[in-house]
């Protein structure tokens, strides 16, 4: 079969999305491959039509090796749903599944296996390929997740440095490394430890068009948030992502108590319960996990329709990466994040806290600034993402700076304000003071410690009440973002000028800040971006809503049957497909994207009986 035929036979797609041609081109052909690719660009088509056209052609078995053994359940079952040979080893099967996996390797009647690298690289496996070597029926390694190999990379697995033993034990035999972890750093490492310096590269634009930037003010997060979910994200699969465990919990809570099924995840909880809640969330549709970030790696559900961050993270890397699990399935999704100047103290106190030199803390806050900068932009957040990563772009026209343009004004004399504040309070007091109270010192408040200070008789107080303390903090974010201002942790997060703060203070670094929006225009603003975007459910007529829960409800059961996520049987996308068209023949069903062959034969009938039910 050409690898047409098996994209739209075996996978029921009518088209490859972006490189896949001619990644799997190459690595049909027999060459070595480094795939740089965003999560949900499509990665495991890369050496799964290889693997099935090389097996058709005689070449023998590919052996994928990964590290997350907790989803090669799942990852083979879909395989079988499609109806491709595969299997894999690692430590959750018994001793007797594992030698029967074994015997029909030996057989050679297995088109993938997948397999933890700790396993591959045991002399026992290692006779085995052997083996099949021997007889030419080792056809191809895909090395997943190869940014595992990389110590800079954020999961590394020193058993993935062993991996070079593939290359120099089978040479001939080519291999495919992929990751969506697209750094300089790790894309050498990779090359280097894995020996892939003859591999063709192939890098992917790192854009996800069909995720929706948006990043607002925090005022009271967990309201926002249940807002959030509430207008727009009503019955969704989604991720929330919290700094501490313990606000994990009060948030997980928070949600269920509002009617909003959600479960905790973090590493405070014991491994059976992790487990657990993250089947829940793969095979129960519409789960809310509230994790820290020791959730998501790997996940490959394709149907999380939002991702978000009640606490800001440590830096862009991190940002993308857990807002990229949103929206694998290409349809619309969401990334939303609010943050606040806690945030940034916090960040910046841990950073200054931890035990690293010097050097390496000045990195971080680096990173740390460059994410401020993005959550302070008023102008396109996807062209300011896709230009960290060294991508230029333009305005996108889905991400909230785009839809609506923020008003602006122009604080540069209010920073001067600020910082001058900053300044005269601490040469009057010998020390310097936090957020708060510089604030009230501006705005005119005499408070108790403005007045057991003397504060009031400081020459800028009062000289900013018409500014809002909103405004103000907006203010001191921004100064904090450019290292015009810092934070002293160890003495109380009282704030202190830095050398950057002179040329604020001379009106020489013009300070534009968007206007924060009353609650209501923010809501409404929402409102009319949520009517704009596009979702399956809300494009079907009456009928075609019936059809698509009731389509919903049979792949529930079969998926359950099946012991397998609802989508891996299919995805909302070809459930949509179906409620739209109305299927009445078998004819009908060709051509609906994500119906292979295998699944018309196993699934036609049934869906065509859901479909005519409701006639
Ligand atoms: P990655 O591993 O790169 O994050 P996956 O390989 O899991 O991404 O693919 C993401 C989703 O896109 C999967 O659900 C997959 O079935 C789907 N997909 C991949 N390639 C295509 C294609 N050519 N047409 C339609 N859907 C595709
Ligand atoms: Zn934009």
């Amino acid at each position: 079969m050409s690898i047409e035929t098996i994209l739209k036979e075996v996978f029921g797609y009518p088209a490859f999305r972006g490189p896949q041609r001619d990644i799997i081109d190459h690595v049909v052909a027999g060459g070595d491959a480094l795939v740089l690719m965003p999560t949900g660009g499509g990665k495991s088509l890369c050496y799964q039509i290889p693997a099935i056209a090389r097996q058709q052609a005689g070449l023998g078995i590919t052996v994928v090796i990964s590290p997350l053994i907790a989803l090669m359940h799942d990852q083979v079952g879909a395989l079988h749903e499609a109806g491709v040979q595969a299997e894999f080893l690692n430590s959750t099967l018994s001793w007797q599944a594992a030698s029967r996996v074994e015997q029909r390797l030996a057989q050679g009647d297995i088109t993938l296996l997948y397999a933890a690298p700790e396993r591959v690289t045991t002399p026992r496996f290692l006779e085995q390929l052997d083996a099949l070597y021997t007889r030419g029926h080792l056809s191809l390694f895909a090395i997943d997740e190869a940014h595992c190999v990389s110590q800079w990379g954020h999961d590394f697995r020193p058993e993935y440095r062993a991996l070079t033993v593939l290359h120099q034990r089978y040479p001939g035999v080519p291999r495919i490394a992929l990751t969506a972890t697209a750094d300089a750093l790790t894309r050498q490492d990779i090359t280097h430890h894995l020996q892939l310096q003859d591999a063709r590269l192939f890098i992917s634009s790192f854009d996800r068009p069909n995720i929706r930037y948006t990043i607002v003010e925090k005022r009271d997060s967990s309201q926002q948030l249940l807002r959030f979910i509430r207008d727009e994200h009503l019955g969704d699969a989604g991720v929330v992502y919290c700094q501490s465990r313990k606000k994990v919990e009060e948030t997980a809570e928070l949600l269920c108590d509002n009617g909003i099924g959600a479960l905790p995840y973090h590493a405070g909880l014991d491994a059976r319960t992790r487990q657990a809640n993250q089947d829940q969330f793969l095979r129960t549709e519409g789960v809310v996990m509230v994790a820290t970030i020791a959730f998501g790696m790997g996940i490959d559900k394709p149907d999380v329709r939002f991702v978000a961050h009640l606490d800001m993270p440590k830096n862009i890397e991190g940002y993308y990466q857990e807002t990229g699990r949103a929206g694998r399935d290409g349809e619309a999704a969401d990334a939303w994040m609010c943050y606040g100047l806690q945030d940034v103290v916090n960040q910046r106190r841990m950073i200054d806290e931890s035990p690293a030199d010097e050097a390496f803390k000045q990195g971080l806050r680096g990173k740390l600034e460059a994410l401020l900068g993005l959550a302070e932009a008023t102008d396109c957040r996807r062209v300011r993402l896709l230009r960290y990563f060294g991508e230029p772009s333009a305005p996108c026209g889905n991400c909230d700076n785009c839809l609506h343009s923020p008003d602006m004004w122009d604080a540069t004399d209010a920073a001067r304000q600020l910082l001058s504040t900053i300044y005269r309070v601490h040469k009057m007091s010998g020390f310097g003071f936090g957020a708060g109270h510089i604030i009230d010192i501006l705005r005119g408040k005499t408070t108790d410690k403005v007045a057991q200070r003397g504060h009031q008789a400081i020459s800028t107080f009062g000289i900013g009440a018409s500014v809002s303390e909103a405004q103000w903090r907006s203010v001191l974010r921004q100064l904090l973002a450019i290292g015009a201002v810092t934070v002293d942790a160890q003495a109380f997060n009282t704030l202190a000028l830095t050398d950057a703060s002179r040329a604020v203070l001379r009106g020489e670094v013009p300070v534009q800040l968007r206007v924060l929006q009353a609650r209501s225009i923010e809501r409404k603003v929402r409102q009319r971006l949520t009517a704009a975007a596009t979702k399956p459910v809300a494009m079907l007529d009456r009928a075609g809503q019936n059809r698509f829960a009731a389509l919903k409800a049979w792949r529930a059961e079969v998926a359950k049957e099946h012991n397998l996520p609802a989508y891996v049987i299919f995805h909302d996308a070809t459930l949509h497909a179906l409620a739209c068209a109305a299927p009445q023949s078998l004819d009908d069903l060709q051509g609906i994207s994500g119906i292979g062959v295998r699944k018309l034969e196993a699934y036609g009938a049934a869906v065509l009986a859901v479909v005519a039910g409701l006639e």
